[in-house]
């Protein structure tokens, strides 16, 4: 029997991809929103049916409040939410803040921060008791860079992560008496391509010696903590961030 409706945003590659598959492995009916790679969310909609599960794919900027309301929108059209993972986010090229650009800045924070704000909201509205829901979680996206700053590198993308740290913590308290739990988890440095579109390929490679457990994550390994944090097994767990990187 489905479990219900589980939203991961950006879920055509890398982290979202893993929690897409160990969601609807776990009885979730997925619907997942990309922006551009419409060959990888196809596949992937096809390895989940291939395995018995359920997920749709709609192409949906997170940057976009009207497409953010559009994947709600269809999400309705397969039953009742009962989660929201707010997986999408972008890093840039490296940079200084003293050459950084009000474009750059604006871009990082509607994708990144009000992004994840707007699809929270939206999923208050279906879940939350006070608007007639049965209850849900929240898990958001955060990163190690939250905690280090990413000097020389990306405090644009760090700040924007430290805003979904104090977002989550703030939202968690908000709403824990409407049954809605938010929790986040961070994770450090993990295999997937986002360190190639943020222009430093090998990046992984350059920082491997300095994780305590001399390896880089997987997003498998960051799929079972969101799935967790999505499942009654963490029930008492909300307003909290879990660490996912090997001690870094
Ligand atoms: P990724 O491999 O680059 O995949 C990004 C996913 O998000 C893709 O499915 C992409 O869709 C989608 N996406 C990008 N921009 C979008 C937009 N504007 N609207 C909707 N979807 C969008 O990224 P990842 O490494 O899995 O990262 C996932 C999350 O974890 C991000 O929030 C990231 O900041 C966070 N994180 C990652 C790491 C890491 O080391 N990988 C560490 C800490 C935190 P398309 O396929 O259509 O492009």
């Amino acid at each position: 029997m489905s479990k219900g409706v589980l939203i991961v945003t950006g879920g055509s590659r890398g982290i979202g991809r893993a929690t897409v598959l160990l969601a609807a492995a776990r009885g979730y009916d997925v619907v997942f929103s990309y922006v551009s790679d419409e060959a990888a969310a196809r596949s992937l909609v096809a390895a989940v049916e291939a395995a018995g599960g359920k997920a749709v794919a709609v192409k949906s900027d997170i940057g976009s409040e009207a497409d953010t309301l559009a994947l709600f929108a269809e999400a309705d059209r397969h039953g009742t939410l009962v989660g929201l993972v707010n997986n999408a986010g972008v890093v840039d090229l490296p940079a200084r803040m003293d050459e950084i650009s009000v474009e750059r800045l604006e871009r990082m924070l509607r994708i990144n921060v009000i992004g994840s704000i707007v699809a929270a909201r939206e999923a208050l509205k279906r879940m939350s008791t006070r608007h007639g829901g049965k209850g849900g979680a929240i898990v958001n996206l955060s990163s190690a860079a939250a905690t280090l700053g990413s000097p020389g590198q990306y405090v644009h993308y760090a700040a924007a992560k430290g805003a979904i740290d104090v977002f989550t913590l703030g939202l968690g308290r908000e709403v824990a008496a409407e049954g809605v739990r938010v929790n986040a988890i961070r994770p450090g440095l993990i295999d997937t391509d986002i360190h190639a579109s943020g222009g430093i390929p090998d990046r992984v490679a350059q920082l491997r010696e300095s994780i305590p457990m001399k390896r880089e994550g997987t997003a498998e390994e960051c799929a079972n903590a969101i799935l967790w944090l999505i499942s009654d097994e963490s029930s008492y767990t909300t307003a909290s961030v879990v660490t996912v990187s090997g001690g870094r």
